[in-house]
């Protein structure tokens, strides 16, 4: 780069840092930036950033390397993602793989000659019910074929040569997210403003108590009662407070998300609010994952629409000395910041590496401040209870998983979508609504998740049963488990976040194993052994993460174990 260049670089990234703040927190939303203007951050950009940071130039480097969308190797033009999720496999993945290879003449991971296009892999974008799917840069495709996606392709490869100058712009290809199905979702019956108005009427300790009688658990998956969390927070004396919610949904075969912030995000926002008034928050950061960047602007216009209308700002309700804002903060792509110290992490501009516990993020979190982590729709779930009463809340569900439940449906059914049912309906009750009786299992919970066969879909979805955040892939009669047990391990093994042993190596060996199953020549003996380590790994590993990642493949050793050996 010549001097002026480098002078224009250092001019932008400035500019960038006047905005988003000449702190660590900046530091994703200016690599972010910067590699969407000047596509390779290389060591040059990396100094230029570090200086205005006052950081070393090796932690922009360690934090850039460890985010998908902010990595130093991505050099094309239209970055290319392919979902390599099960449900897209299932939706015939591999041969629009193999087609993208072939139009664009590189493999995945590679980048054209004329750095035109970069082709990776992507860990679920939050599409299944309408797979294969991939992004190029920040569009979406969905269902599609090899057909279509040299169609794709054609169209960018036009519009780089009308922008060269090489004829006309022929680019046409538009990002097609088709409607998701559902059924009747409660969420669309809740009058807006009134689980709000309800609160503010109310005593914060009484909040909080209501929350915890309800019962209500995070919707998630970990099942951490709501209630319990934010009376923790609450004690706490420490202020700022924070109340974050998790738009990070990244575990496989998981979209309701993506649902509730298109639809309902009001919902979530007064969700936010009204925890915000329990614990005495004055700051709401929506983490949203780096796939949903469409999603961005959406939401900035309902929280600047709540900003007018006076539900965000100062003196909410005209109570003095409330005041609450929401902010959007950007994820860049780890699956692990799902978790919620590594969401922290990332939010001050570290890798999405989880933190020791205690300190448990109510007592220590963002900033080293008491924060409360809700997902999406635990806190759509709030705003409902707050409005419809907690009878009405308790009269569904079981005793200990009360109210209903967002399941995300993909794979081999008839009707994949989002589905509310009470907690406690059983899988063969969830598989006849949705057209999935002929399967012979379910994955429940992603990757992370068990999977149920056949003969146990009376079991309950429920807490006390299979605990589940909603993603529900349903596999068909001819799949073969080992395709399955191959996806999810490999899916491990990259998001691995490699701060601890067990999970780093662990996850290699056990892909490695798959491996071998496939071809045979895995004997009893080492796959007793690697049984063992899969064990050693749910207790010995740092995080939820590592402590979860070999569930799906001992569920599917032991259940299919006939089908494998
Ligand atoms: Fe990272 Fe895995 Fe350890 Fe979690 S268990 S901290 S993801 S290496």
């Amino acid at each position: 780069m010549t001097t002026s260049e480098l002078e224009q670089m250092r001019e932008e990234a400035l500019a960038i840092a006047s905005r988003t703040g000449y702190n660590r927190a900046s530091l994703i939303p200016i690599l972010r930036e910067m590699k969407e203007k000047y596509r390779a951050i290389d060591s040059e950009a990396m100094q230029i950033i570090a200086d205005i940071l006052g950081v070393h130039p090796v932690e922009v480097d360690a934090v850039a390397t460890f985010y998908a969308f902010v990595h130093p190797s991505l050099e094309g033009q239209f970055i290319i993602r392919l979902c390599r999720t099960f449900s897209c496999d299932l939706a015939g993945k591999a041969e629009v793989a193999a087609q993208l290879e072939n139009d664009l003449g590189v493999r995945f991971g590679e980048t054209t000659s004329d750095g035109a296009f970069s082709l990776e892999w992507a860990n679920c974008m939050g599409m299944c019910d309408q797979g294969p799917a991939m992004l190029v840069n920040d569009t979406v495709y969905t269902q599609l074929t090899p057909e279509k996606v040299s169609a794709i392709v054609a169209d960018y490869r036009s519009q780089l040569a009308a922008e060269a100058g090489q004829g006309p712009n022929g680019h046409k290809a538009e990002s097609k997210i088709q409607r998701t199905a559902t059924n009747q979702l409660t969420f669309s019956t809740v009058p807006l403003g009134d689980g709000l108005d309800k609160a503010l009427a109310m005593r914060r300790v009484d909040i909080i108590d209501l929350v915890r009688d309800s019962k209500l658990k995070g919707r998630g998956g970990a099942g951490f009662p709501t209630g319990v969390k934010w009376n923790f927070a609450a004690a706490e004396k420490r202020t700022p407070k924070y109340i974050i919610c998790n738009a990070d949904e990244g575990e496989p075969g998981t979209f309701k998300d993506r649902l509730i912030l298109t639809d309902y995000a009001d919902l979530v926002f007064e969700g936010m609010t009204i925890g915000a008034r329990a614990i005495g928050a004055s700051l709401g950061l929506v983490y949203l994952r780096a796939e949903y960047e469409y999603l961005k602007s959406h939401l900035e216009e309902v929280i600047d629409r709540r900003r007018q209308a006076g539900l965000l700002g100062v003196n909410i309700g005209g109570i003095e000395g409330f005041d609450f804002d929401i902010m959007i903060a950007m994820g860049a792509g780890a699956y692990v910041c799902g978790e919620e110290t590594a969401l922290i992490e990332s939010l001050e501009g570290f890798r999405g590496e989880p933190r020791n516990r205690p300190p448990f993020p109510v007592v220590s979190g963002f900033l080293n401040r008491p924060s409360v982590i809700n997902n999406v729709e635990t806190l759509a779930w709030v705003t409902c209870i707050l409005s419809k009463g907690i009878d009405w809340f308790k009269s569904f569900g079981t005793e200990n998983s009360t109210g209903h439940k967002l399941f995300s449906v993909s794979g081999d059914c008839q009707n994949p979508g989002i589905y509310e049912f009470p907690f406690g309906t059983t899988v063969a009750e969830l598989l006849r609504q949705v057209g999935g009786e002929d399967a012979k299992a379910v994955q429940i919970g992603g990757a992370s998740g068990q999977c149920v066969p056949k003969a146990d879909f009376e079991r309950r979805l429920a807490f006390e049963d299979i605990p589940t955040g909603g993603s529900i892939i349903v596999i068909g009669a001819d799949r073969d488990m080992l395709d399955l047990a191959h996806n999810l391990m490999d899916f491990f093994v990259d998001e691995s976040c490699g701060q601890c042993t067990p999970c780093r190596l662990g996850n290699r060996k056990l892909l490695e194993g798959v491996e071998m199953l496939k071809e045979g020549t895995c004997s009893p003996e080492y796959l007793n052994d690697l049984k063992g380590l899969a064990n050693t790994m749910q207790v010995a590993s740092k995080c939820g993460l590592g402590q979860s990642s070999s569930v799906a493949l001992l569920s599917i050793l032991e259940h299919f174990g006939d089908e494998i050996l």
